[in-house]
């Protein structure tokens, strides 16, 4: 690689990066980071931050985990690439979707689909929802319901059942036939409701409301991330996910589980729909799977919708779809090695255990600053709302999160600032001593 001063200079010249402005990644570069070790990132200056967005929600078992370091070594050396397409597989392929579809089995989850990434997972949850109804012969429900707020990604229609503007506006028209129901989220609805308990009524009855609208019959899946994330980690009531599971079954809804986020013990529990009691029809997963080590995703399947595509009789069944990368076996053996990896440490375990001090640490926090409108967690992620007045509760400017990010990392602490949230998803090896810098260091930041 070339010398550090040619990173410098070329920073954000010839590259543009997602979710950002390139002229304001010129005007303010983005940080060079260089090396990783444990819960720690280290920049092109030399500077390590504890790394409290764990990558991009991503890095579970932090920047030192030799056994998927040796997993990817050792597969590129014995097979780089092999297709999963039609007439040939790989040894990880296979070993990872057996492991996968045990690991979720108390979902209901019976077979795997392999993809590049998060945005690749809906995309194929999205289509095979689709073509499930085809083969049903009900080809009417081609229709998508989600939640406002709600993040799913990139792809065309990822981003049309994305529940935020700032993801959807530049790119409209986006997939005809999406609609969005209100976001179970206590500090914001449309309803003006404090309670939880009857947030979740309020808003379940308002997504039955649209399915009775646009007719049952005409929608194919419901589509929700148990915690929504990239929104500002909103956390439904406890119940309103089940509730929306009876609302699928009452009519005949697929319900996909977009667990990008939340699988693999980010949540303190293996899944969110674990946490929350729900079996869905489908599950996205990508980035813990292989800690963030290789781009690699998949989406399960439970065993009614194996079982309709197994049994056609028509050529409906067929999966007219996949990518060069499905199951690519260096992403596969990363994921073999990072899962067993999450087990034997109990990620779960220990983002329960971090997670309770976290949340001390920020209801702290809110007591300390009043530009904390909000305190938002469950397991090791969290949400901190920031606002310029918490009576009006409007949301605090662009300069002030960006002067708050900036402050905590002086302090040596990385977070991510969106919209007005700044979020945080530290690896989940996380000691007690880096909750205490983490907090100390947004405590400075604020
Ligand atoms: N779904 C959820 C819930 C996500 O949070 C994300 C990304 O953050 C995606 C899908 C898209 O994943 P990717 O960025 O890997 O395409």
């Amino acid at each position: 690689m070339r010398d550090t001063n040619f990173l410098i200079e070329n920073n954000a010249k010839s590259i543009w990066h997602p979710m950002a402005h390139p002229a304001e990644m010129r005007a303010n570069p983005p940080k060079i980071i260089m090396k990783g070790e444990g819960v720690h990132v280290t920049d092109v200056n030399g500077r390590t931050l504890l790394d409290a967005v764990g990558g991009l929600w991503n890095v579970n078992l932090g920047y030192s985990c030799d056994p998927i370091k040796k997993a990817i070594a050792d597969q590129l050396d014995a097979l780089p690439y092999y297709s999963g397409f039609r007439g040939t597989s790989t040894g990880p392929s296979i070993e990872l979707a057996y492991e996968l579809t045990e690991w979720f089995k108390p979902e209901g989850m019976a077979r795997a689909f392999f993809t590049s990434g998060g945005s690749d997972s809906v995309e194929s949850a999205l289509r095979l929802a689709r073509q499930y109804w085809k083969i049903k012969g009900q080809s009417d429900r081609t229709k998508f319901l989600a939640l406002k707020k709600g993040y799913h990604g990139t792809h065309f229609g990822g981003a049309s059942v994305n529940g935020n503007a700032n993801f959807r506006r530049n790119y409209e028209p986006l997939l005809p036939g999406v609609f969005h129901a209100p976001a179970p989220w206590t500090y914001r609805n449309p309803f003006n409701e404090t309670d939880p308990a009857r947030l979740a009524q309020l808003c379940a009855a308002a997504m039955e409301d649209e399915i009775a609208f646009q007719g049952a019959d005409t929608i194919a899946a419901f589509i929700m991330e148990p915690v929504l994330g990239a929104g500002g980690v909103i956390v439904p009531p406890d119940g309103f996910m089940k509730l929306a599971r009876e609302i699928c079954d009452r009519h005949g809804i697929l319900m996909i589980s977009d667990e990008v986020v939340t699988g693999f013990g980010r949540t303190g529990a293996w899944s969110g729909a674990r946490l929350s009691g729900v079996k869905p029809d489908m599950m996205t997963l990508a980035k813990a799977i292989t800690s963030g080590y290789f781009p690699l995703g998949a989406t399960l399947i439970n065993e009614k919708i194996a079982e309709a595509f197994e049994g056609d009789q028509t050529t409906f069944g067929s999966i007219g779809h996949g990518y060069t990368y499905s199951g690519h076996p260096v992403g596969c053996a990363a994921g073999i090695a990072a899962l067993a990896e999450t087990k034997r440490l109990k990620l779960d375990e220990n983002a329960v255990a971090r997670g309770k001090e976290l949340a001390l640490a920020l209801e702290q926090l809110k007591v300390r600053h009043a530009i904390v409108g909000d305190v938002r967690y469950k397991g090791l992620m969290a949400g901190i709302e920031l606002v310029s007045d918490r009576d009006s509760k409007k949301a605090a400017d662009k300069k002030t999160m960006a002067a708050v990010a900036d402050g905590a990392c002086e302090a040596g602490v990385m977070l991510r600032v969106s919209g007005n949230n700044l979020i945080l998803s530290p690896p989940l090896i996380l000691t007690t001593a880096d909750v205490a810098k983490i907090a100390e260091g947004i405590d400075a930041g604020l």
